[in-house]
């Protein structure tokens, strides 16, 4: 720990899994933990059980409450961040949940909760893939796509908090049906969802495949990055080919972001990134570049994928929870 002896703790709270990490003063991680996420019992459950991960966490690593400068979640959805509430979070079953207020009552530190999407880009912008940059595109792939922005070195929010929403971005006028009740939008076409979906629709047409055989062995009900991983490994032709068509699409909205912002960097996070790392990415890059309004830009931005993986979301968190005190 630093000499200072204080330190942050980072919360990211998703849909299947709950992290805590403790960082000092410098981001040195001095402990993580992590649980599931339990919905059943509603908010207030919940909200005592990231307190109850929080205060284990610490007590884990040997760190005194009394030293703790601030608690800084990064919650899924939009948020009101003046006051900190989360607005709405469909995978959690929240509706307009004043987090911030309760964890504080809870915890008794400054508390900050801020979109679990905009934590991970400030983390892999300060400490990551997106280091020393002033200009950095987030594209995160997971079950939808989400995005976030630094521009001029700040966390670029919008005029109401909801910037960044490129997994919205219409790549097929009449495409496939997104989540958002449109059609033909990045994350219908990209997502891991949208991957299970061609996966499982080439099976019913008759193409042969090892997916739904690695699904059951591993006792998944869902097309995870490590079935994903599995079978590109065994050179499944139908994940092949889906995953081709995914990165091609990726890569469509990679080189809109770059002709539309003009980054030095994109970063590409999620789990199957996080997975593949490169074997992921390259085509990604490969397709970005060839949609390039500008060619020379191929020598000038970085197309990556994240480097903090896990962690990025929590350490994000505590980065923007120390720029908020200052
Ligand atoms: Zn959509």
């Amino acid at each position: 720990m630093t000499k200072t002896g204080v330190c942050y703790v980072g919360v990211d709270l998703g849909g299947t899994s709950l992290r805590a990490l403790v960082a000092d003063d410098e981001y040195k991680i001095l402990g993580v933990k992590k649980v599931r996420t339990l919905t059943t019992g509603g908010p207030a459950r919940l909200i005592h059980r990231i307190a109850a991960l929080v205060e284990s966490t610490l007590e884990e690593v040997g760190v005194r409450r009394s030293r703790v400068r601030a608690v800084s979640v990064g919650a899924p959805g939009p948020i009101d961040r003046s006051r900190g509430i989360v607005e709405e979070a469909p995978n959690l079953g929240w509706r307009r949940v004043p987090l911030r207020s309760e964890l504080r009552q809870l915890l008794r530190v400054p508390v900050f909760v801020e979109n679990d999407v905009n934590v991970g880009l400030v983390g892999e912008h300060a400490l990551g893939a997106g280091r020393g940059a002033k200009n950095v595109v987030g594209i995160f792939v997971g079950t939808g796509i989400g995005g976030a922005l630094i521009l001029d070195g700040k966390l670029y929010e919008g005029a109401r908090g909801g910037a960044g929403e490129i997994g919205h971005t219409v790549l097929v006028v009449d495409g496939p049906l997104c989540g958002c009740g449109r059609r033909g939008c990045a994350e219908a076409l990209a997502s891991r969802t949208a991957m299970e979906r061609d996966v499982r629709a080439a099976i019913k047409s008759g193409r042969n495949s090892n997916v739904l055989k690695i699904m059951k062995k591993k006792h998944k009900e869902r097309m995870t990055s490590s079935i994903i991983a599995a079978a590109l490994k065994k050179n499944d032709q139908v994940m092949r080919e889906v995953m081709s068509r995914a990165q091609f699409h990726l890569g469509i909205l990679a080189s809109n972001a770059v002709n539309l912002l003009d980054p030095e960097c994109v970063v590409i996070g999620g789990g199957i990134a996080e997975r593949l790392k490169d074997s992921y990415v390259d085509p990604i890059r490969e397709t970005a570049y060839e949609y390039f309004l500008r060619p020379a830009d191929r020598d000038r931005v970085r197309i990556l994928s994240g480097r903090l993986g896990d962690n990025a979301g929590a350490l994000g968190a505590i980065v923007l929870a120390k720029q908020r005190l200052m």
